[in-house]
């Protein structure tokens, strides 16, 4: 069933949104070559709980062991940080975290290089990027789902990129995961109405090759089948009578 949610509820989220904002306002700085994903994790943990009220949401949910998920080049989503994993020049990595504050919810992921990628990694980074602006844009009361889906698979199907669809965005507030779920694929006119109070995650996967991934014997980390670099980038979104609210910017 789907939650909508109040003024004062969509603020609360955008409260967490905003420690998320601010750690990834520090998180570029700290992708230099030599760092361990597990020394970002332990980092990001210290900032969130550094904000009163404020826990990451991640850690311990559904089992996952850390803040943050970190993804470096072929790897999706749902890597888990690791002392034994250094960044290297050049890696393309994608940090999703969740923050719950007053007992809700929000969720944001970015895809940055270190130092310098290849230039058709740098391209895939920026247009998911570029999509997931576009899929916001459509988070609009009268519109629906397949807008918000099409207006990122656009973005992808120009460049010949595949979007990941076993993976998709969903709503979210006093629990991590509600419904709806939002495809970063779909159909104009398509899919339920968008009203006034809903709250998504907007997340697109994007692959320099094909859509395919699968599942490491982690059972989490999730890569993509033809080990090709992928991206993913996302906020937390508030459909309003003024438009779409980033809750996560
Ligand atoms: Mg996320
Ligand atoms: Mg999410």
């Amino acid at each position: 069933m789907i939650h909508l949610k109040t003024r004062s509820e969509i603020d609360a989220i955008a409260r967490g949104g905003a420690v998320l904002a601010a750690l990834y306002r520090e998180l570029p700085a700290r992708l230099q070559p030599g760092v361990t994903t597990a020394e970002l994790d332990r980092w990001a943990e210290a900032f969130i709980r550094g904000h009163a009220g404020a826990e990451p949401a991640f850690k311990g949910l559904y089992g996952f062991p850390a803040t943050l998920c970190i993804s470096v080049n072929h790897e999706v989503v749902h890597g888990i940080p690791s002392v034994r994993r250094k960044l290297v020049e050049g890696d393309v990595v994608s940090v999703d975290c969740g923050v719950k504050l007053d007992g809700f919810y929000a969720d944001a992921a970015v895809t940055l290089p270190v130092g310098e990628p290849a230039a058709d990694a740098k391209k895939l980074v920026e247009l998911t990027r570029d999509a997931l602006y576009k899929g916001i844009a459509e988070a609009r009361p009268g519109n629906r789902l397949g807008d918000v889906g099409a207006a990122i698979q656009e973005v992808a199907d120009s460049q010949g990129y595949g979007v990941v669809r076993e993976l998709v965005g969903h709503g979210l507030g006093r629990s991590p995961h509600e419904e709806p779920q939002v495809p970063n694929f779909g159909k104009r006119g398509k899919g339920m109405k968008l009203v006034e109070g809903l709250v998504i995650a907007i997340e697109p996967m994007f692959n320099l090759g094909t859509a395919g991934v699968r599942t490491l014997p982690d059972r989490w980390t999730v890569v993509t089948a033809d080990r090709k670099v992928s991206a993913h980038w996302e906020h937390t979104v508030a459909v309003t009578a003024e438009g779409p609210r980033i809750l996560t910017a």
